[in-house]
């Protein structure tokens, strides 16, 4: 069964459709990618699906039951945790301030404590740094605090929205390490690139967004090696 399903998902700003019919699956573990050039609507199906944005037609499921109409700290408690381009993280408070102000509400301290232990495991070096104030970090550090937040609401499916960019081709290797681990450990993850070569060969599935709508959808292995895909987001 599928962990998210998007079906015929419509959504936009004022009177405009930035996303149209949108239809969608991510399978609990499966690794999946959204790709598409600018305002091809990327982000746009993020906030859809994070509940920042309303459905306008359409339908989300999530584990079979419909979360449609459910707010975005309803979905996030669910198990769908966003870490959102640009990070938007509290600059001037510490690595430690950061993650545990994303614990959920009314958790358990011992799910917390455990949430922690997690994230230091996965990034030993923000263990090292907790105690440090965000805005002092490099931007590769900063990235994995806010993969690190993400990891504090225990989620199931986490959606990363530009996670490399900016950052130098070491520390990308680096995120992206510990991501497949993740996967492997059972966690969904929706990855939207700009860096279309990078997502294809980090994911299991992706989709292609043009114009708010999905014009091909595979195997990443197999988009990597498309010709019509090649030539528009790979420089063919
Ligand atoms: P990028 O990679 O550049 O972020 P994207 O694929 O994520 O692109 P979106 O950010 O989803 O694209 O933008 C899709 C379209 O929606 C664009 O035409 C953009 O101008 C428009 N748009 C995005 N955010 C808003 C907003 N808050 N209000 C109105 N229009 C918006």
């Amino acid at each position: 069964m599928s962990a998210l399903r998007l079906k015929n998902v419509c959504t936009g700003y004022g009177p405009i459709d930035v996303v149209r019919g949108i239809d969608l699956d991510i399978a609990p573990g499966q690794r999946v990618a959204l790709v598409g050039s600018n305002g091809a609507g990327k982000s746009t199906l993020v906030r859809a699906i994070n509940g920042l944005l309303p459905l306008r037609e359409g339908r989300l499921e999530w584990g079979g039951e419909s979360i449609s109409s459910s707010s975005a700290p309803q979905r996030t408690r669910a198990g769908i945790a966003t870490v959102p381009e640009g990070r938007l993280l509290f600059p001037e408070c510490t690595v430690l301030e950061n993650l545990i102000a994303a614990a959920t509400y009314g958790e358990p301290k011992a799910h917390r404590t455990q949430s922690l232990e997690t994230v230091f495991e996965l990034f030993p070096r923000l263990h090292e740094r907790s105690k440090q104030t965000v805005g002092t970090l490099s931007g590769g550090e900063q990235q994995m605090v806010a993969i690190g937040r993400a990891l504090m609401t225990r989620p199931r499916l986490l959606i990363l929205d530009e996670p490399s960019i900016g950052l130098a081709p070491k520390v990308v290797a680096e995120i992206f390490d510990v991501l497949g681990r993740l996967a492997k450990s059972g966690f969904s993850l929706l990855l939207v690139e700009q860096n279309v070569q990078l997502s294809l060969r980090s994911t299991d599935f992706a989709y292609v967004l043009r114009q708010g709508q999905i014009v091909f959808s595979g195997e990443s292995s197999a988009l990597l090696d498309h010709p019509e895909v090649r030539r528009a987001y790979l420089g063919d």
